[in-house]
């Protein structure tokens, strides 16, 4: 059996390499060793993720009402982003908060889908819901509090449809891509990551964003790496300027939260561009993917 193996070079006095040795990593399957090109995830025909197009995604944070779906929606297409977000079951850290318009959520998401021909990336919140969320997902989403759900992530590994699986608010980059392999050793290939930021001693930002995550990543592993600098931040004049960064840093794409009304939001108003500081945002993506070789 080939096994995954990375070269452990130790350092016995500054600059002096003694021994260079390979040993196994945990995560086999995600393995940059056990798959050295880079992985391409088709979420629907002609949009990939992973290749040299950056991939947008914009979208509200929950599914609210058709009239702020479609509003988002064609912002999202006019924009030149090709997937749209939205939650219709929220993991929301209050009961008493706004939980989601659930299948009426996920039927607005599939008109929006028809209107504007976008790719959906919405979130399955339990192994109950997820048959019923992959039925109109082309992407489905494992949100961050569920990284290490490992039923959930079991039954992801069951379908056949690419899982965008969010990085735990503490966890390790082992832990997440160890999250990953549950999903791959079900024989689901098409796993992307997605850095939301983690839990810090720093309390201005909602989370941080470990942008270094991203060029490591693509060191240790061959899937997609995504960056979502709305939860990352939790402050919309932050979110322009780290996905710019998420770009530059090589991320494969970006997932950004838009509202028509940020102020009137039910879930993550806060850290939602406007449609216009969307399309502002969008517009300076391209001169950036170029700088590192890609195209938006
Ligand atoms: C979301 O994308 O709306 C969400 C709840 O994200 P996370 O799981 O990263 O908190
Ligand atoms: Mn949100």
């Amino acid at each position: 059996m080939t096994r995954a193996a990375r070269a452990d070079a130790a350092v016995h006095a500054p600059g002096t390499v003694v021994e260079v040795r390979d040993t196994p990593v945990p995560y086999q399957l995600a393995s940059r060793a056990h798959h050295p090109a880079d992985t391409l995830i088709t979420i629907r025909p002609g949009v990939e993720l992973g290749g040299r197009r950056v991939l947008l995604m914009g979208g509200p944070c929950a599914v609210e009402s058709e009239a702020q779906l479609m509003a988002a929606a064609e912002a999202t297409a006019r924009a030149g982003g090709r997937v749209l977000r939205g939650g219709a079951y929220k993991p929301r850290t209050s009961p008493y908060s706004f939980q989601g318009l659930g299948a009426e959520g996920l039927r607005l998401l599939d008109l929006a889908r028809r209107r504007y021909g976008l790719a959906i990336v919405t979130e399955a919140m339990d192994e109950e819901g997820l048959e019923r969320v992959a039925e109109v997902a082309d992407l489905i989403q494992i949100g961050a509090r569920n990284m290490q759900n490992y039923s959930l992530l079991r039954a992801a590994g069951r379908l056949h449809k690419p899982v965008l699986l969010k990085r735990g608010p503490s966890a390790t980059l082992e832990e997440w891509l160890l999250a990953g392999e549950y999903v791959l050793a079900g024989g689901n290939g098409q796993v992307a990551l997605c850095e939301r930021g983690i839990r810090t001693f720093a309390h201005e930002t909602r989370n941080t964003l470990d942008l270094s995550c991203v060029p490591l990543l693509k060191a240790l592993t061959h899937l997609p790496v995504v960056v979502d600098p709305s939860h990352a931040t939790g402050s919309w004049p932050l979110v322009a300027p780290m996905a710019r960064a998420a770009v530059a840093a090589g991320a494969d794409g970006v997932l950004v939260e838009i509202h028509p009304d940020p102020e009137q939001a039910l879930s993550d108003g806060p850290q939602s561009l406007s449609l216009p500081q969307f399309a502002e945002l969008a517009a300076s993506l391209p001169l950036i993917a170029r700088a590192v070789g890609r195209h938006v």
